[in-house]
């Protein structure tokens, strides 16, 4: 039994735990969510390099 250390984006500053079924996506403040959250909520207002949810990682509509 291995637990996964969850990855931060040191852009966004959240934590993505991989999870079966879906990552699992730990915010700052707030109840968890998923990738899709992430990005609706955070990433895409950054657009910066070096964020670790990016849509072409995801297969996203842009
Ligand atoms: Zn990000």
């Amino acid at each position: 039994m291995s637990e996964a250390e969850p990855k931060v984006c040191p852009v966004c500053g959240v934590k993505i735990v991989a999870m079966i079924g879906g990552d699992r996506v730990l915010f700052a403040v707030g109840a968890p969510g998923t990738r899709d959250t992430l990005w609706t909520k955070v990433c895409q207002y950054t657009q910066k390099p070096g964020c670790i949810n990016q849509p072409k990682d995801r297969n996203l509509p842009k």
